[in-house]
C-alpha cells in the first residue's frame, strides 16, 4: 500500500537532495554552534519547503498534509533531530496559528514572509512554573484601548531566541481561577516590540542546535488586532495546533528511529567479532528484526493518524497514541542501536550517540507521555 502519490515522490527528492547537501554537511558545526544559521530559512523558502500547505495567495504551495508528512521525514532523516524540530515548530508549529485563526490583513500581512523564510516564527505556551497543564498558564494579558499590555515568561522555547514572531499564549482574565481553559487567547508578537526580551538561551542534552530560550515580557504593548481568533478561546486553539504538532513528532520519532537503524544495520554488517561481522550472530539479527518491526508499526500507526485527520476524521485518541507510541519507541531504538555500536556507540563521533540524546526529548516535548496516557484514559471514558 502507497500512501504516497508521484507528486508526493517528486516532493520527497527534492528535500532530500536539499538535506543531503545544504544540512547534512553542517549537522556538526552547527551542534557545536548551539544554532542553526538563520540563512536556512531563505534557502528553505526558495525551495518551497516552507508554508507548504498554505494558500498561494499567501506565498504557499497549496499541498495536502502528505506533502508536508514527506518534508518532516525527510528533515528528520538528516541525523539532526535540532533541525527537524526547527522546521516542525516553524511550519506545523506555531506559523498555523496564524493561518488557522489569523485575521485577513494579518495573514496577508505576514505570512508571505513566513513562506519566504524571511520571518521564523515560535510558539510560547511553556512556562517556568508548568508545562503540562497548560490552562494554568501565568502570564496575563490586559486590555488597553487599542492594546493588549502583556506581562509573564515562558520556558523551554524551540526558535526562541532566534525568532521573528513569536506566537504567546497569554491569560486575559488574571485572577480569575475558575476560568482556567477559557481565560487564555493567543497574540502575535513582534520580536522588536519594547518590552520582549530573550532572558536566556537554555543549554540541552541533545537537540543542541536547536536554539531553546526562556521569554519574558514586560509591559509588552500589543495591538488589539494582533490577537488571534475570539479572545478566551486560545486554549482551544492551542490544543488543535497541539493536535498537528503530535503528528509531527511522531513523524519524527519513526523517522528517526529509521535512519538510525540503517546506520545500526551498516554497522554491525561492517563490525567483526570472533571472526564473522556482528551481523551473523543470530541475537543480533533478531534484534534488528524487533526493531524493524517495531518501526513499521509505528509508522503505518502514525500514517493512519495523518489519513483520517486530513479527511478531517476526530482523532485526538488516535493522534494521542501515535505520540504516545512512537516517543516510547524510539527510546527502545535509541537503547539498541547505541549497544549494538558498542564502546563507539557511546563516542560522540557516531551520529548514534547524538541520535540517542535527541531522541530522550520526544516522551517529554510537545505532550508528555503522561500525558498522551491521561488524554487518550480520558478518550476512552476510563
Ligand atoms: C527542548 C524542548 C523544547 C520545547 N519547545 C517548546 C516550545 O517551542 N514551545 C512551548 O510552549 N513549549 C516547549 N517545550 C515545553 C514542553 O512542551 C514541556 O516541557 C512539556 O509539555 C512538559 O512540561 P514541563 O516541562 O513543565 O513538565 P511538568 O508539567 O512539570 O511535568 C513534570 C513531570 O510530571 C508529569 N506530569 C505532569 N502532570 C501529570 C499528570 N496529571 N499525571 C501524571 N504525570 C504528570 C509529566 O509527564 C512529567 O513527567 C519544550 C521543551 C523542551 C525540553
Amino acid at each position: 500500500m502507497n500512501v504516497f502519490n508521484a507528486q508526493h515522490d517528486m516532493f520527497r527528492q527534492a528535500v532530500r537532495s536539499f538535506v543531503q547537501r545544504e544540512v547534512m554537511p553542517h549537522v556538526e558545526e552547527w551542534e557545536a554552534a548551539g544554532r542553526i544559521p538563520k540563512s536556512i530559512w531563505p534557502r528553505m523558502g526558495e525551495l518551497g519547503l516552507l508554508g507548504v500547505e498554505y494558500d498561494e495567495k499567501y506565498g504557499g504551495a497549496g499541498a495536502d498534509l502528505m506533502t508536508s508528512v514527506v518534508l518532516h521525514e525527510e528533515c528528520a532523516r538528516s541525523r539532526s533531530g535540532s533541525f527537524a524540530m526547527a522546521v516542525g515548530v516553524n511550519t506545523d508549529m506555531a506559523s498555523p496559528h496564524l493561518y488557522w485563526t489569523g485575521s485577513e490583513e494579518l495573514k496577508e500581512r505576514y505570512l508571505p514572509a513566513i513562506c519566504r523564510g524571511e520571518n521564523l516564527t515560535a510558539l510560547a505556551v511553556t512556562e517556568p512554573g508548568g508545562g503540562s497543564d497548560v490552562a494554568a498558564l501565568r502570564t496575563r494579558a490586559v486590555h488597553d484601548g487599542d492594546h493588549y499590555v502583556l506581562n509573564g515568561s515562558k520556558m523551554f522555547i524551540t526558535n526562541g531566541a532566534l525568532a521573528d514572531l513569536y506566537f504567546v499564549a497569554a491569560r486575559v482574565d488574571a485572577g480569575d481561577p475558575t476560568r482556567r481553559h477559557r481565560g487564555i487567547s493567543m497574540f502575535l508578537v513582534e520580536r522588536d516590540t519594547p518590552g520582549f526580551t530573550v532572558s536566556r538561551t537554555l543549554d540541552k542534552m541533545g537537540m543542541r542546535a536547536s536554539d531553546t530560550a526562556e521569554l519574558a515580557f514586560q509591559d509588552v504593548r500589543v495591538p488589539a488586532t494582533h490577537l488571534l481568533g475570539r479572545e478566551g478561546v486560545g486554549f482551544y486553539e492551542v490544543m488543535r495546533v497541539f493536535q498537528r504538532e503530535r503528528l509531527v513528532a511522531g513523524l519524527h520519532a519513526v523517522s528517526m528511529a529509521q535512519r538510525a537503524l540503517e546506520d545500526t544495520i551498516a554497522y554491525v554488517k561492517e563490525r567483526q567479532a570472533f571472526g564473522a561481522p556482528l551481523s551473523e550472530k543470530q541475537v543480533i539479527r533478531h534484534r534488528i528484526a524487533d526493531l524493524a518491526t517495531t518501526i513499521e508499526a509505528a509508522r503505518w500507526m502514525t500514517y493512519a493518524a495523518c489519513l483520517r485527520y486530513q479527511a478531517g476524521e476526530e482523532c485526538v485518541r488516535e493522534i494521542s497514541m501515535v505520540k504516545l507510541y512512537t516517543a516510547e519507541m524510539v527510546q527502545q531504538v535509541a537503547y539498541h542501536c547505541v549497544q549494538l555500536h558498542g564502546g563507539y556507540g557511546y563516542m560522540r563521533e557516531y551520529p548514534i550517540e547524538r541520535f540517542a540524546r535527541d531522541a530522550r526529548l520526544l516522551t517529554i516535548g510537545g505532550g508528555t507521555s503522561e500525558i498522551m496516557r491521561e488524554i487518550i484514559a480520558k478518550e476512552m471514558k476510563l
